[in-house]
């Protein structure tokens, strides 16, 4: 089996957008991002099973394209207060604007994300954006989700046992008191030593 030249170049060109042959105004372009294409970038470790759509609404200006990317998926990632894995919802959105250089343009909104590229580009690889934003999309807690009757979806013998761990404050805090008056008895004993040298 051998694939053909034509196969190899579209696979490849799969994440590139040759905006010259596009009509002004916008075009949707939607990317299903597995977990090869994140495993082949640089991941955290520990997650797993990345599995996003990617929705491109990609408006044509002149000078210019509004690019808007909308992400929903999941990763499996361990959750932080009982360490199992679970499947964390991705859930954002980003708007970016790609802005051919030699041009100025004064419409751009000072709050987008400005990229600037030269006008002689006529192909655009987004793949590193897609793989940016799915990143960005990660919330930064990592905590099973409450089931419907607002228990948490974590795992029940891990929380008794953290709720052991953290049962007595009190008896620590009198532990670290304990701790500080040795000190001080320390440095007592040590004081009239040091006398004499003075
Ligand atoms: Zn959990």
């Amino acid at each position: 089996m051998s694939f053909d030249r034509e196969t190899v170049m579209k696979h490849t060109r799969e994440y590139e957008i040759a905006w010259q042959g596009l009509k002004p105004g916008p075009h949707t372009y939607v990317y299903d991002i597995d977990d090869r294409f994140m495993q082949e970038r640089e991941v955290d470790e520990s997650f797993s099973d990345w599995d996003a759509r990617i929705t491109l609404v990609f408006d044509k200006h002149e000078s210019f394209f509004m690019c808007h990317f909308d992400v929903d998926g999941h990763v499996t990632v361990p959750c932080d207060r009982c360490g199992d894995d679970f499947k964390l919802r991705l859930w954002d959105e980003f708007n970016l604007v790609i802005k051919l250089t030699g041009d100025d343009d004064a419409s751009i909104e000072d709050e987008d994300d400005v990229v600037f590229i030269p006008r002689s580009e006529t192909v655009i690889d987004i793949s590193n954006w897609l793989y940016e934003f799915i990143l960005l999309s990660v919330p930064l807690q990592h905590i099973h989700p409450d089931d419907e009757h607002g228990k948490s979806g974590c795992n029940p013998a891990a929380l008794n046992l953290l709720d052991k761990l953290s049962e007595p404050p009190e008896h620590k805090e009198n532990q670290l008191w304990k701790g500080l008056e040795t000190l001080k008895d320390i440095k007592a004993d040590k004081q009239p030593k040091q006398g004499p040298k003075k």
